[in-house]
């Protein structure tokens, strides 16, 4: 998420622009989207309608740039998509492209014998150090680079959090090791590069729930009801977590059938007002909006609706 220390409606006239996008096709699918992230002096890093956008439009989509499925719900290793319960754990892909895709970084992890740091870390409830493992399986793969989320803004871990991290940091990293995989393919594998990951994770990750029917039947929603976990997986991605929050949000994230998600606006947006997202429940009263944010997020919402106490 972008910087989101203070809120305020105002529109920014003269944002310095970090990201523009250039297309050279002239069609209209290819057209880039209507949006510019730029950096404010108020809430840092946003992103700026350039032209009116209806409402329910489509605004962009956007690919995670690392998703790891939940243990609770089958689901496809390389995009989330639920997979039928009766699907074999031995093939945990949803169509041969996405293993196609992914056989690379796969090949990785499952090279490696990852009880260790699966039981630490699942009975502890972790979810964000699987996403740094698969993360690290794609830079061994070289498909992804070791520097890929530096560009989000990161978590404030106390000096006790960081040293909770040591013991999943070790496991990991001797996974890795005893799998025989060579020093100079996990030299970027230090202590401080999991940190930094992770303090990224921490607050950039979202959870997946789609949106397009995740149960094929009723007996699995059942189990799932019982399981108190809706979620396939969570996933990072770098343009959607330059949205700042708000409470009354003009745009929204979701999932439709897998975790390649779709930026929507949720009402009519005028040429260069912010796009907002909001991070957490919109329907929780304001006392618990604005706990959720600072435990979570680590900021104070000052959105419209929390300063006129709705
Ligand atoms: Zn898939
Ligand atoms: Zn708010």
């Amino acid at each position: 998420m972008a910087v989101a220390s203070k809120f305020s409606r105002r529109f920014f006239n003269n944002p310095f622009p970090l990201f523009s996008f250039h297309f050279s096709s002239s069609t209209a699918s290819s057209l880039p989207p209507p949006i510019r992230v730029a950096l404010t002096d108020s809430v840092g890093r946003a992103v700026f309608a350039t032209r009116s956008i209806a409402a329910a439009d489509l605004i962009h989509t956007a690919s995670p740039a690392v998703c790891h499925p939940s243990s609770a719900r089958p689901a496809c290793y390389a995009c989330l998509a639920s997979l039928p319960h009766s699907q074999p754990l031995r093939s945990p892909f949803c169509s041969q492209h996405c293993h196609q895709r992914s056989k690379g970084y796969y090949d990785v992890e499952m090279n490696a014998n990852w009880v260790a740091f699966d039981d630490y870390c699942g009975t502890r409830g972790l979810k964000y150090p699987f996403l740094v493992k698969r993360l690290v399986c794609m830079v061994i793969s070289g498909d992804a680079r070791s520097d890929t989320l530096d560009i989000l803004q990161p978590a404030n871990f106390t000096p006790e959090m960081v040293s909770e991290m040591e013991e999943e940091f070790v496991l990991l990293k001797s996974a890795f090791t005893k799998a025989l995989i060579g020093d100079e393919h996990i030299a970027f594998l230090t202590k401080q590069w999991y940190i930094n990951v992770l303090a990224r994770i921490r607050i950039n990750a979202f959870r997946i729930e789609l949106a397009g029917g995740p149960y094929e039947d009723l007996l699995s929603l059942a189990v799932a009801s019982v399981e108190a976990e809706a979620a396939v997986g969570n996933a990072v991605y770098v343009l959607p977590s330059f949205y700042n929050h708000d409470c009354d949000p003009n745009a929204h994230i979701i999932w439709i059938d897998n975790a390649h998600a779709k930026l929507k606006a949720l009402r009519d947006i005028d040429e260069g007002e912010e796009l907002r997202i909001c991070y957490i429940d919109a329907s929780l009263d304001r006392d618990a909006r604005r706990e959720l944010l600072f435990r979570g997020f680590g900021f104070q919402c000052n959105c419209h609706r929390c300063l006129h106490g709705d």
